[in-house]
């Protein structure tokens, strides 16, 4: 069957038992389990004129398949995750390999022993490696911070190199900050990889939704009991009610369509928008995507290429590798990270972590606490810097508690 989908102003609300705002892995993954788990009616509520959030992808003019919010590829440890949404497709096998172009020459990111020769060459980068194998262990995985608080001199030349080559300018273009001052987790999302294994990722699944994940989130949304109407912002069609007039006063009730809305409202969006920033906004790292289609079978040696170096551009990808697509054409996609307020873009990407930015963050957290079927979810409303897979196990997750709290209103 085809997405439901609806005009909101021609719904009655009255004919929904819970309301999901957003159409991410978040929203979609939570609409179909109360739906079809609960036995609930569900109306999800996009702000955007397609289903997908980040996820979403679309064939461009030349007939190739991109993705239009930068470059996904699945990977997990995690069974449930990968067979839940195993149900509304099939995955290829692909495994997502990157190349670092060094002044013209490729180099393996994550930066392993095959990196180490191109660096190093053969004779020293034997050394080195099996100084690192004789430090950390064979087949482990190093933090850049790790690396760099060795005393060492030769690991500390080999922290130098990595830091210098890999993460420094590419950190800087990325995030505006040099890699000391963005949260230790994002650059530890790319270790020092002690191995031959030149794979981005090391999980145990990964793959691509075979026909796309546009697809894939069709197949999810399209359900019985699931509406979607597209082109809807929450902050239009929600009214906040509060317990007072106080500017940190919490929420105490949403009414739509001018009544209470008594089911759960699980929201994916990011809360200062939802709060008309009145805490100040949620600042966020932006990207602009740049594409460009050539005659050619293919234009890049894999499906990544990282400028870590040069350019004022991060990566390149080039979509036919991830996709698998064959044809005459390519198209590749540049990512110039930009400024949240920059015109060219104002799409919240990444949380900017910092101490300051989740105080604020949990100022807006505050507001939601007190409303007992409000559920923020996902990378915007938990303002963190999640991957598929886990916005995934959490929607499961999440949904289950839903659904247990309907049954037990009397819990705790
Ligand atoms: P989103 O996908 O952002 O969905 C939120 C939805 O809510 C959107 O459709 C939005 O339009 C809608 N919305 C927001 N506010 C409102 C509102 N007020 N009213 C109505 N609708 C609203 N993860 C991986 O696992 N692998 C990758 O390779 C990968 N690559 C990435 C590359 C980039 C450049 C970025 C930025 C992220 C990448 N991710 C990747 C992470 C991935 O995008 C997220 O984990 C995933 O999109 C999170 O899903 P979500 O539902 O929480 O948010
Ligand atoms: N990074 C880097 N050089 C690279 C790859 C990554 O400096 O070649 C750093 C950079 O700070 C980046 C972070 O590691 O933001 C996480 O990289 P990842 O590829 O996971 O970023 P994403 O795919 O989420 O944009």
């Amino acid at each position: 069957m085809p997405v439901n989908y609806a005009d909101f102003r021609a719904i009655d609300i009255a004919d929904f038992d819970a309301v999901v705002v957003g159409s991410g892995f978040a929203g979609a993954v939570t609409a179909r389990q109360l739906a079809e788990q609960g036995g609930l009616r569900v109306l999800v509520i996009e702000k955007r004129a397609h289903i997908a959030g980040n996820a979403y992808d679309a064939y461009d003019e030349a007939g190739i398949l991109v993705h239009r919010y930068g470059p996904h590829i699945f990977h997990t440890n995690s069974r449930e995750a990968y067979e839940f949404l195993g149900r509304f497709t099939k995955w290829s096998s692909y495994q997502h390999r990157v190349l670092a172009d060094w002044y013209g020459t490729y180099m393996p990111v994550p930066f392993n022993k095959n990196s180490m020769e191109i660096a190093f060459g053969d004779e020293k980068a034997a050394r080195l490696i099996q100084k690192l194998i004789d430090t950390f262990g064979d087949e482990r995985k190093v933090t850049i911070n790790e690396l760099r608080a060795q005393d060492d001199p030769e690991l500390a030349e080999v922290a130098d190199f990595v830091y210098q080559n890999v993460f420094l300018y590419y950190t800087q273009k990325q995030w505006g900050l040099t890699p000391e001052e963005v949260d230790p987790s994002v650059t530890a999302r790319v270790p020092v990889f002690i191995s031959r294994d030149d794979r981005y990722f090391q999980d145990e699944f990964q793959g691509m939704p075979e026909d796309g994940y546009t697809r894939l989130f069709e197949e999810m949304l399209a359900h019985e009991r699931i509406c979607v109407c597209l082109d809807t912002e929450a902050e239009s069609v929600f009214e906040l009610m509060f317990e007072s007039g106080a500017e940190d006063a919490p929420l105490s009730a949403i009414r739509i369509k001018g009544e209470v809305f008594e089911g759960p409202i699980v929201y994916t969006g990011p809360l200062d928008e939802l709060f008309l920033a009145r805490f100040g906004r949620l600042p966020y790292r932006s990207l602009e995507f740049v594409y460009e289609t050539f005659e050619e079978n293919y234009h890049l040696p894999c499906g990544t290429v990282n400028y870590t170096v040069t350019e004022d551009f991060t990566r390149i990808t080039e979509f036919k590798w991830l996709t698998e697509q064959k044809g005459p054409r390519t198209t590749i996609m540049r990512e110039y990270p930009r400024a949240y307020e920059d015109p060219s873009t104002q799409i919240p990407y990444y949380a900017i972590i910092n101490d300051e930015n989740t105080a604020r963050y949990e100022r807006y957290r505050r507001l939601t606490d007190a409303l007992p079927n409000f559920y923020p979810l996902g990378r915007l409303a938990e303002y963190r810097y999640f991957n598929m897979d886990k916005v995934v196990v959490d929607a499961l997750a999440a949904s289950e508690r839903i659904l247990f709290a309907l049954d037990h209103p009397d819990a705790p």
